[in-house]
């Protein structure tokens, strides 16, 4: 498995939407080493809770949802899942805000991204492929919901940024301290 280098923020491949996938097209070779990487590159460079194949490059529709608890939001439960052709087919009650980032729109020079608080869903229901090509059709809740709302936009070529202000946005530390994160703990969740 390698690390895999990110598309820059101005790389048009962001704004394109992504292809979908044929089952058949999911099994092979390349996609599945593909899927590894993917998961190999969150986990390795800790780049926040998902990532999607045109973050890398390749502009077809594939997720990786890696969440984990990190110093800064140690609350948060394990969710690990490839949604490939995601759709969202319905939403429940008001958007809330909440705080995100994204290593592929607007990077300090410390690598931290800059967070808003995007208003998003806290709870929708979705259909995908999972990395076996077979159908899923899942009620998600929270903060999963909100990551995978986030890279269901990159699969259609939205940023982050395109739903809000720009003034909204703020540093990443900025963001630490009002999120009253430590800043050493921050440091070592990048
Ligand atoms: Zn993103």
């Amino acid at each position: 498995m390698k690390i895999l280098k990110l598309t820059a923020a101005n790389d048009r491949i962001l704004r394109k939407k992504c292809r979908r996938l044929t089952k058949t097209e999911i099994m092979s070779a390349k996609v599945q080493s593909l899927i590894d990487d993917i998961k190999y590159t969150c986990d390795k460079k800790k780049m926040g809770v998902g990532l999607s194949a045109n973050q890398v490059g390749e502009s077809i529709a594939i997720s990786v949802i890696a969440i984990k608890p990190t110093p800064g939001r140690p609350n948060l439960e394990v969710f690990d899942k490839v949604c490939i052709n995601t759709e969202i087919i319905e939403t429940f009650g008001k958007k809330q805000p909440m705080w995100e980032g994204c290593q592929s729109t607007v990077v300090d020079e410390n690598g931290q991204p800059a967070m808003a608080k995007v208003p998003r869903f806290t709870k929708i229901r979705i259909k995908y492929l999972d990395r076996n090509g077979d159908e899923q059709d899942e009620i998600i809740e929270g903060f999963v919901a909100h990551v995978i709302q986030h890279e269901t936009d990159h699969l259609n070529g939205v940023l982050f940024t395109d739903l809000i202000n720009e003034v909204d946005l703020v540093s990443y530390k900025e963001f630490a301290r009002q999120s009253k994160l430590l800043t050493n703990n921050v440091h070592k969740e990048k």
